[in-house]
């Protein structure tokens, strides 16, 4: 599995910075957003770095997939409310364009009751 060295994210899928986790698998990871704009906030990442969604390739597919298929659970698991009351945000920044900081594929999931929720 390919890390880059440089990564912030990279090196908390290695242990090397401590995360607040929310899953973990042999390739996914999820952990708290350490700076939270609503009550539930994660992100979820692949532990291989890809660098953004522009970067996604076929090879990625199948933990994508999986990936996407742990959201609603984990999303339930951190407090998000049931559908169609709750729910959440599914956020994933890509490049400077689209507003990505850290530049390792992640997923913000985002929920709460709504208070937070300006605009
Ligand atoms: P933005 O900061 O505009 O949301 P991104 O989509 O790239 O851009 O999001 C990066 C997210 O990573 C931010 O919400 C930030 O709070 C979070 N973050 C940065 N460093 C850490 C860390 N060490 N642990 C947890 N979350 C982090």
């Amino acid at each position: 599995m390919s890390h880059d060295p440089n990564c912030i994210f990279c090196k908390i899928a290695e242990g090397k910075i401590p995360s607040k986790k929310v899953y973990e698998d042999e390739e996914i990871l999820a952990f708290h957003d350490i700076h939270p704009w609503a009550p539930v906030h994660f992100l979820l990442i692949p532990k291989e770095h890809v660098t953004s969604m522009a970067h996604v390739e076929d090879k990625h597919a199948a933990m994508l997939g999986r990936l996407m298929s742990l959201v609603p659970k984990l999303a339930k698991q951190e407090g998000c409310r049931p559908y169609p009351e709750g729910g959440f945000r599914l956020v994933c920044n890509t490049g400077d364009d689209g507003g990505q900081e850290v530049p390792h594929l992640h997923f913000h999931v985002i929920g709460g009751p709504r208070p937070w929720l300006k605009g």
